[in-house]
């Protein structure tokens, strides 16, 4: 089935009746995520889809909003960020990464990094532009290319390891080629990128003039390899837009802050595109983010090690009850396949699975722009306390038996 480019099918209006939603409103539906978190609150299910934690967030942070918020940081900060947040990021890529980062002149501050996302795509591409999507990806790249006006140009990663054939990289690249979407540690995979990876694609967007616009924000959440922001090899800090956020790294998803950081060429046009989109992110907040960024080593060391346990206990419990898994080496996301269970596609099961069983998990179709290419997987989620993952596994041990 063809489907548009947001890898969704479009929403269907009543015959002869002008639509009432533009027809890039039109082109893409409801997130598929969302949508399976409402059904899982429906049935009554665990929520192994959309990827929130359902554990509390470090108490400093809390504490730190609460204050800003008593010392009345009520009004708009500065559009692209409060001089505190930025200056606490721009410190951070110098102490983690060895990354020169200027806060007055390249650091955006965005609602989340989703926003840093669409920005960066808006400043970036012009439509008709063609920019490369590693597949599968994150469902709102599609979305983003849409409202950008891109022609999105897939490159698969190939399992099970999700390899990237150098071949098809650089035949993707052309003159057409505008900017090259990255996510590492990679959403829905688990790939974390090398080196060698990273720098094939770096000398593609230095032979072709093409921007890099990379979402870090599972940099800390890594199980095997290193990360390795793009923007800092060679002679790619001027050609990256290098995004990430307070979400994820620090339990913080409803706080929407975010931030893009590109040498100033870019960072001027994410600027005059952020400003217009959303004025800026929740000041107090904006406050309260410059703790998270000041934390020890040790925090993200005890994430990681936190997220190792809880993926041990998902990956043998999907296994145990017939699912094929991709074990992860960095994010919060276990990609499986289904074959085994005879389903004909993914929906159907992900349904099943929600109604009967009592697990959320996302039909794998959400990351392919091919519906039939995800036909046979689902991705679960593992950001859970221990003991959410310890329901779920007792859960997905009945599934064994239903098969
Ligand atoms: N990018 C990736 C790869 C994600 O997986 C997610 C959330 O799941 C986001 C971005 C959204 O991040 P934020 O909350 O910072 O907008």
């Amino acid at each position: 089935m063809s489907r548009s480019p947001s890898g969704r099918l479009p929403s269907t209006h009543l015959k002869g009746a002008r639509p009432l939603g533009s027809k890039k409103a039109e082109s893409f539906t409801e997130s598929v995520i969302r949508e399976m978190t409402r059904l899982c609150q429906l049935h009554g299910g665990i929520n192994l889809a959309q990827g929130f934690p359902d554990f509390p967030a470090p108490e400093e942070i809390k504490e730190a909003a609460v204050s800003a918020i008593r010392a009345d940081v009520n009004q708009y900060a500065i559009t692209w960020g409060s001089k505190s947040l930025r200056d606490a990021i721009a410190r951070k890529y110098n102490r983690v990464y060895g990354m020169e980062v200027d806060p007055e002149r390249e650091v955006v501050v965005c609602c989340g990094s989703t926003e840093a996302m669409i920005a960066s795509m808006l400043a970036v591409v012009d439509p008709g532009d063609e920019v490369i999507v590693f597949e599968p990806f994150y469902e709102n790249y599609g979305p983003d290319a849409i409202l950008s006006g891109a022609v999105p140009r897939y490159v698969t990663l190939h399992e099970p390891d999700w390899r990237l054939d150098p071949d098809e990289l650089a035949a993707a690249f052309s003159e057409r080629t505008r900017a090259i979407i990255i996510n590492t540690p990679n959403n829905p995979t688990g790939k974390v990128f090398t080196r060698g990876e990273l720098s094939e694609i770096a000398a593609l967007c230095r032979k072709w003039g093409v921007v890099a616009i990379t979402d870090e924000i599972y940099e800390h959440i890594l199980y095997a390899g290193q990360h390795v922001p793009i923007a800092s090899l060679e002679g790619m800090a001027e050609r990256t837009v290098t995004i990430n956020s307070l979400s994820k790294t620090y339990s913080l998803t409803g706080w929407r802050v975010g931030w893009a950081v590109a040498r100033p060429r870019l960072t001027d046009a994410i600027r005059k595109v952020h400003d217009f989109l959303t004025v800026g992110a929740a000041a107090p907040l904006q406050e309260a983010a410059v703790v998270a960024l000041q934390l020890p080593e040790e925090y993200h060391q005890r994430l990681a090690a936190d997220y190792r346990k809880r993926r041990d206990v998902l990956l043998p419990a999907l296994e145990k009850a017939g699912f094929v898994c991709f074990k992860p080496d960095g994010a919060y996301y276990i990609m499986t396949d289904i074959s085994g269970f005879g389903f004909s596609d993914d929906r159907a099961f992900a349904r099943h699975l929600v109604e009967t069983i009592g697990v959320a998990a996302v039909p794998g179709s959400s990351f392919y722009h091919r519906s039939e290419d995800g036909a046979q997987k689902l991705r679960f989620t593992f950001c859970k306390r221990e003991e959410t993952l310890r329901a779920a596994a007792e859960r997905l041990a009945s599934l064994q038996l239903s098969k």
